[in-house]
C-alpha cells in the first residue's frame, strides 16, 4: 500500500477563516468582511494504492470554478472571501492519468466532507463506488445546500453516494469506525466541527498512520495551537475533534495530512509524525 498526494491547485482564503475570531454568531461575518488575504494554500487529494484497488480521499477541485456563474452569483462567501486557482491540467482525472490510474482502477472515492475543494473532482469518478457521511450528503441539497456553503447543482447527475456506517467501536478517542479494507489498514473515522459530519480517513503502513484529515484544520500548525477556523459551524466541537486528533497522535505513530496544510506532501513523503510535548 502507498499513499500518494495530488496537488489539484491553490486557494486563497481570509486570514479570519483560517484563523477563527469573534463570538460563534460573528465568525462567518468576520470571513466575509476580512480583509487580510492568506498566501494561497495547496488543494490536496489523495490517492490510496492498495491490493483491494486504488482508493482516492478527496477529489480536490475542478478548474470550472473560475467560468463565470459556476457559483451562485448571490452567496457572498464566493463573491467576497475565497479564490480558486485550478487548472486543467491539475484536476485530479489528468494528474492520476499520468500514474497509469484510470476511472475503472478506482474502487472507492471517500468525501472527507463536500465543499467544492474536496468534491469538484468527483466527476472524474463514474465508475467508482462513492462513500459520503449521509448527514454531510443531505445538508448540500438543494437551495440549503447551496446556502450552506455548497454547489450541489454542479455535482455528478450519477451521484447517488453510499453511506458510510460506523459499525465499528473505539480506535484511539475515535469512539466509531468503519473498516474501508477487509484488513482494516484503511478506516474512516468521524471528525465532526468543519462541517457538522466530516469525516477522517486513516491509511496505516507499517504502523504509522497517515491521518489524511480534510478539514479538520488548515494545517499541523493551527491543529497544535488548537485554533478553529472560522467557518465551522460549531467551534467547540471543531475543538474536540482536534483534541481527539491529538490524543490519537500521543497514542499512535501519526502523519497528520490535512487538506490545505503546505507541508503535508513533505510531512508524507519523509513518513514525519506529529510530535506532541
Ligand atoms: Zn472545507
Amino acid at each position: 500500500m502507498k499513499v500518494h498526494a495530488i496537488q489539484t491547485g491553490t486557494v486563497e482564503i481570509k486570514k479570519n477563516q483560517m484563523i477563527g475570531r469573534g463570538p460563534k454568531a460573528l465568525r462567518l461575518v468576520n470571513v466575509l468582511l476580512g480583509t487580510k488575504w492568506v498566501e494561497p494554500v495547496p488543494i490536496y487529494a489523495w490517492v490510496i494504492e492498495h491490493k483491494e484497488g486504488v482508493i482516492v480521499v478527496d477529489t480536490g477541485d475542478t478548474a470550472r470554478t473560475s467560468e463565470p456563474g459556476y457559483f451562485p452569483r448571490w452567496q457572498p462567501y464566493y463573491k467576497f472571501a475565497v479564490r480558486f486557482h485550478v487548472k486543467p491540467e491539475q484536476e485530479i482525472g489528468v494528474q492520476l492519468k499520468k500514474m497509469g490510474i484510470g476511472p475503472k482502477d478506482v474502487k472507492k472515492v471517500i468525501l472527507t466532507h463536500m465543499h467544492t475543494d474536496h468534491a469538484g473532482g468527483l466527476y472524474h469518478f463514474p465508475e467508482s463506488q462513492v462513500y459520503v457521511n449521509i448527514p454531510e450528503y443531505k445538508r448540500t441539497l438543494g437551495f440549503q445546500g447551496q446556502l450552506n456553503g455548497y454547489v450541489p447543482h454542479r455535482m455528478p447527475a450519477w451521484l447517488s453516494p453510499n453511506a458510510i456506517v460506523f459499525d465499528n467501536e473505539g480506535f484511539g478517542p475515535f469512539r466509531k469506525f468503519w473498516n474501508v479494507t477487509s484488513n482494516g489498514d484503511v478506516k474512516v473515522v468521524a471528525t465532526e466541527g468543519h462541517t457538522p459530519a466530516h469525516i477522517s480517513v486513516i491509511s496505516t503502513i507499517e504502523d504509522v498512520h497517515y491521518f489524511l484529515a480534510g478539514d479538520t484544520s488548515y494545517s499541523e500548525e493551527t491543529l497544535l495551537r488548537k485554533i478553529t477556523d472560522g467557518v465551522s459551524p460549531d467551534p467547540n466541537q471543531a475543538l474536540e475533534t482536534m483534541r481527539n486528533i491529538l490524543s490519537f497522535a500521543s497514542q499512535y505513530p501519526t502523519v497528520y495530512l490535512p487538506s490545505h496544510d503546505p507541508k503535508s506532501e513533505m510531512r508524507l513523503k519523509n513518513k514525519i509524525a506529529l510530535s506532541i510535548h
